[in-house]
């Protein structure tokens, strides 16, 4: 088997590139994709998601510190029923014991059911070294050995491969001739030849999704039968576990199994569950019972599930969703998305489990969209994890990137950074000319960069226009305090004043205070908790939480960083806790605004009905879990809102990812730009600064047929007042 993950981005970008190119696996992983979304909602139809996985997280997580004890109660069951339980503290020792058994029993050749800790281990390889005849039987897990490749996804290990490179494969095995239109018949062809293997054999290998500790009772979920065959036929079965498969109770392992199978393949139930409790009688060996042996692997797990942050990957039960939604998976591939787990939580357990090496430049390629989270079984803050993983593998490596030091010295000292933005906006002037965007970048930006236009940093803020646009509302009926951001401070300041005088109209006095900077997730995205956390007090000192009702921002990833983070980063201060909190909890967006709080009717807009679709920011949809606030908006505004494919799919923009990862960002851009066109809409609205920088330059760039606005610009264009006096203001 063979995994190669570059150590460095300069080469994982290259990989990266080839991906692209491969029109098969996008179309596959398209396919996949839009199959699984609709099958797991519908397995999922009836239940309280929210619960069971709230229910399934509290039950993971107060196993984690018990794991040692569970291990021992395992033990004792397991072994009083027959088994020898052992526990190995490397992958190492675990092949090696594996091997050893092996010789023990006078075993040649060895089937295998799928199972990720052996992919850990790289087992097959080991066994194979040492003289023993491998074969694996999961049909999937079959193809890819006969590859001498790893799997590219944790469910579905051979997604990657076309019917015609399967039909090569068989035919270079068996010698004949493969029809590849004909997939029952090649998979005749397999059953034929593992059939042979299973009667062959004189050892199983599994692995298992459960280890029940109250009756040291093994639990495997397999689809194809072959699981169970592994572990009857042959006359020793090893199984091979992760501690973190270990349950205290059986009503444990059925939780997580109500989840599993509906959130790995959308399938309400596995073809099989098996549950394996002690050595039980066959014939087939000379004491008449099976010679059963389990093994636990530690492999960094317990020093893992002590770790206050990164103990929650523990918690994961490989459904593999996390890779389905993620939409760099969906461009690249497993192959080039993990180490040997794909998917959000192969970013971060390849840095525990393989080396900082082989994780380096794979945990930076994430867009922090929170798809992953949001379909998690498990409630892993996966995106979360993933940063505190950049940082992990930046000191593991004694590393800090100058970048990061610059960034974090800027972020810091407001002032400072609001200089350089401003002198920024002079440098630029060349370039863009009276132009509102750059369209040429200097030709030391690498090509891969000018997929999109980029917006000019406006010479006047919004910060230096606040006396001349603070509306004047006597008698308020509430106080809302506006957070700018970076964008709307700096670079799209219209879109403030475009929703000012709806404001105004509807009696809110709004507060701009001056001490306000950066939200900070940059400082986050680049692994610089401790600049984050700083930022994140300025903020929350610049603002009088008791004073005002809302905090206002038209920035959807501020607001979602300013509500999710914000209490993760300070919550627990001993002083500002409070207030921290406090804070979070009155971050609002401008949709959820104007259609829950003001409570604006169409009876003040004039409708155009032009045709205009949507696009649904990560840090919205998932972060604020804002969904139908926006298209309301939009239809109360007298807009005609034309649906558009995966609206809720990241832009590509991702921040600082754009400029690391261009040629996938540019990727995500134009096929949301093409989902947009194909829906025949005139314009194109988000409720994202970000959003907008990335889809108007990209709209820009590709001589779109549409035009790209904040909502608060288009439905301030439609706003035609409650009253004369704010009419003034449009
Ligand atoms: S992290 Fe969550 S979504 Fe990903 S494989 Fe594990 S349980 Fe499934
Ligand atoms: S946050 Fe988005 S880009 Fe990052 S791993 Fe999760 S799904 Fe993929």
């Amino acid at each position: 088997m063979t995994t190669h993950t570059p150590h460095d981005i300069k080469t994982y970008r290259q990989r990266l590139r080839h991906a692209l190119d491969n029109a098969f696996l996008r179309q596959t992983l398209d396919t996949f994709a839009a199959a699984y979304r609709e099958s797991r909602a519908k397995a999922f139809e009836g239940i309280d998601l929210e619960s069971l996985i709230d229910d399934i997280a509290r039950r993971k997580a107060s196993a984690l510190p018990r794991l040692e004890e569970l291990f021992a109660q395992f033990k004792a069951r397991a072994e009083a029923a027959g088994a020898v339980v052992h526990s190995a503290k490397t992958a190492q020792e675990a092949n090696e014991l594996i091997a050893a058994i092996a010789r023990e029993n006078g075993v040649r050749k060895i089937i295998k059911s799928k199972s990720m800790t052996a992919e850990e281990t790289f087992l097959n390889a080991h066994l194979e070294r040492h003289g023993f005849h491998v074969t694996e039987t999961d049909l999937g897990e079959w193809i890819i050995q006969l590859r001498r490749e790893g799997p590219s996804h944790m469910v579905l290990p051979a997604i990657h491969l076309s019917r015609h490179q399967v039909a090569e494969l068989f035919e270079k095995v068996t010698g004949e001739k493969q029809n590849p239109d004909d997939i029952e018949q090649m998979v005749k062809v397999a059953r034929r030849t593992l059939r042979r293997a299973y009667l062959e054999a004189d050892m199983g290998i599994s692995g298992a999704n459960f280890a029940v500790a109250e009756s040291g009772t093994l639990g495997l979920v397999t689809n194809e039968g072959n699981g169970r065959l592994v572990t009857t036929l042959p006359r020793v079965h090893v199984a091979l576990v992760g501690y973190d498969k270990l349950v205290p109770d059986l009503e444990t392992a059925l939780t997580i199994l109500k989840a599993l199978p509906r959130n790995a393949t959308g399938q309400i139930i596995s073809t099989y569950v098996t549950w394996i409790t002690g050595a039980v009688p066959c014939d087939a060996s000379l004491s008449g019972r099976k010679i059963l042996h389990i093994i636990f692997l530690d492999n960094g797990r317990l020093q893992l599930a002590k770790d206050p942050v990164f103990s929650q990957a523990l918690q994961c039960v490989r459904c593999g969703a996390c890779a389905n939604v993620c939409p760099i998976y969906r461009l690249v591939g497993g192959h080039n998305y993990g180490h040997v787990y794909i998917g959000a939580i192969g970013l971060i357990l390849t840095a525990f489990y393989h080396g900082t090496e082989n994780a380096r430049a794979l945990v930076m390629n994430c867009l922090n969209c929170q798809s992953c989270k949001a379909v998690c079984p498990a409630g892993i803050d996966l995106p979360y994890l993933i940063k505190n993983a950049v940082r992990h593998v930046l000191d593991q490596e004694g590393r800090r990137p100058i970048k990061n030091v610059v960034l974090a010295k800027v972020l810091k000292d407001r002032k400072l950074f609001h200089f350089l933005l401003r002198r920024a906006s002079l440098v630029q002037k060349p370039l863009a000319g009276k132009a509102p965007l750059i369209r040429h970048l200097p030709l030391f930006f690498d090509k891969a960069h000018g997929f999109r236009s980029l917006p000019v940093i406006q010479a006047v803020p919004l910060r230096d226009r606040w006396e001349r646009l603070q509306p004047q509302v006597s008698d308020p009926a509430m106080r809302v305090t506006l957070f700018g951001g970076c964008l709307t401070d700096f670079v799209y300041p219209e879109q403030a004043e475009a929703a000012l005088p709806i404001l105004a109209d509807h009696g809110v006095a709004v507060d701009y205070p001056m001490a306000q900077t950066c939200c900070g997730l940059p400082a986050l995205m680049a692994a610089e908790k401790e600049t984050a956390r700083d930022v994140a007090l300025q903020n929350v000192r610049a603002v009088d939480v008791d004073q005002t009702d809302w905090i206002l921002t038209l920035c959807a990833s501020c607001g979602s960083h300013m509500k999710e983070n914000y209490p993760k980063l300070l919550g627990d201060d001993p002083v500002w806790g409070q207030r921290v909190r406090a804070f979070a909890e009155k971050v609002i967006d401008f949709s959820s605004f104007l259609k829950d709080v003001l409570k604006v009717s169409s009876d003040a807009f004039m409708p155009s009905h032009e045709k205009t679709a949507y696009h649904a920011p990560c840090h919205l949809c998932r972060g604020l879990k804002v969904v139908e606030a926006p298209r309301d908006l939009l239809k109360t505004a007298g807009l005609d809102y034309v649906p558009s494919r995966d609206e809720d799919v990241c832009c590509g923009f991702g921040g600082s990812y754009s400029l690391e990862f261009p040629e996938i960002s540019a990727e995500l851009l134009k096929r949301k730009l093409d989902a947009v066109e194909s829906a025949g809409a005139r314009m194109l609205v988000t409720d994202c600064p970000g959003c907008v920088l990335q889809l108007r330059g990209g709209a820009d760039k590709q001589a779109r047929s549409f035009r790209v606005c904040h909502i608060a610009e288009a439905v301030a264009r439609a706003y035609r007042g409650k009253t004369d006096e704010a009419l003034k203001f449009l």
